[in-house]
């Protein structure tokens, strides 16, 4: 197993050391051996060779099973022209790297919901739904244009998808429904719009490939009601990207805390490039105070989407859970009568408890 370690800006060195040393316990549990080959990208990337995103990262990541990141990006940085700033390092490596699939999970621990800001009898158990936004599609990437008319001014975005992509997606959709609930929402607006329409009918055509999966449908105006008002109807939901760009926001934060949530992002095969759904957080960087179980639980993913180990990944999400269980918190999730832990403190725990 080859891993390319971008630790990154800001939190991003803090977090990324805590999940590699997680990864060390769970290889030693599990008893499998890997490399892991460090590469600079983002501001460090800037600061040392004048670029966000150097060849020598882009190939190193291209040859490796799984590419793991911190975050990228701060103030120092933020005055450079836009194909200069650390942000495009990162739309650059996603672009090489083909992942047209974003899995970003909204799980919500039971130990965490007061976090929340939805209530308690809404939440149950907790949560644990996974948003799949297609992220390289669509109305971002189609035709714009404006123009001036003698009406005034006129602009537009088109929302394109071929048959290609929404097959390719539809795949990643089903199988990591297979490694979930078996169940499988696709939000779309096929009311109005006729790629919405288009989607409908391959996934429902790709569905019979996986007639283990349970396949509905929702309106996205709907789904964006319904996430609030019973959050716990959904598993997994897949969409295109602007509908998923909103709806994977909303799901995260129906959890809280941003530190506690990790994200995949998958292509063609088993590679994936994998990190925490949160920034560098500079206000906070190297002091010992950033939360990083978003971190931890990004190498979990890559353990069970690009290496399939699902006990392993599982071995991982326990780890936290019993850490919580004891009380332990990191600043952003901590409440009274709870212990207030550091970085390197609760990466420590949770290696522990692997
Ligand atoms: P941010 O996610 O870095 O921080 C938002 C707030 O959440 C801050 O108060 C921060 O202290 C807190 N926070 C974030 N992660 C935390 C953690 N693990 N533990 C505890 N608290 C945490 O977002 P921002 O402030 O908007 O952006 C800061 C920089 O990060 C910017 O340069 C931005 O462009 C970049 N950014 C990078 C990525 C990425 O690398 N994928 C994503 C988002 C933002």
């Amino acid at each position: 197993m080859k891993i390319a370690v971008i630790s990154g800006d800001g939190i991003g060195p803090e977090v990324t050391k805590q999940a590699l040393k997680v990864l060390d316990a769970v290889s030693k549990k599990y008893n499998f051996s890997y490399e892991v080959e460090e590469v600079l990208m983002g501001g460090t990337a800037i600061d040392k060779t004048g670029i966000p995103l150097p060849e020598e990262t882009v190939n190193v990541c291209l040859n490796s099973d799984a590419v793991l990141l911190g975050a990228v990006g701060g103030v120092k940085w933020d005055t450079l022209p836009g194909h200069l700033r650390p942000e495009a390092g990162l739309l650059g490596l996603r672009k090489a790297l083909g992942v047209f699939a974003n899995l970003r999970p909204a799980i919500l621990f039971p130990q965490l919901k007061s976090a929340s800001t939805l209530k308690e009898e809404v939440l149950g158990d907790g949560l644990d739904i996974m948003v799949i936004r297609e992220l390289i599609g669509g109305a971002y990437f189609g035709e714009k244009k404006r123009i001036e008319t003698e009406e005034g001014t006129k602009a537009w975005d088109t929302m394109m998808y071929s048959a290609h992509e929404i097959e390719r997606i539809s795949h990643v959709a089903f199988k990591a429904a297979m490694k979930r609930k078996n169940k499988l929402t696709l939000v779309d607006k096929a009311n109005v719009l006729e790629s919405s329409r288009l989607w409908r009918e391959i996934v429902f055509k790709i569905a019979k490939e996986y007639p283990e999966v349970d396949l509905s449908t929702m309106y996205v105006d709907n789904a964006a009601m319904q996430l609030i008002r019973n959050p716990r109807q959904f598993d997994l939901i897949l969409t295109e990207n602007l509908f998923g760009d909103i709806l994977s926001d909303e799901a995260s934060m129906l959890t809280g805390s941003l530190g506690m949530l990790p994200s995949a992002s998958l292509g063609e095969g088993k590679r994936g490039l994998y990190e925490p759904i949160h920034g560098s957080a500079p206000d906070i960087a190297g002091q010992d105070k950033a939360n990083p179980v978003a971190a931890i639980l990004s190498v979990a993913m890559m353990l069970r989407y690009s290496f399939d180990m699902e006990e392993a990944a599982n071995s991982i999400e326990v780890a936290v859970s019993k850490v919580l269980d004891e009380g332990y918190r990191t600043l952003d999730i901590h409440e009274i009568e709870t212990k207030i832990v550091g970085t390197e403190m609760m990466g420590d725990l949770i290696a522990e408890r692997i």
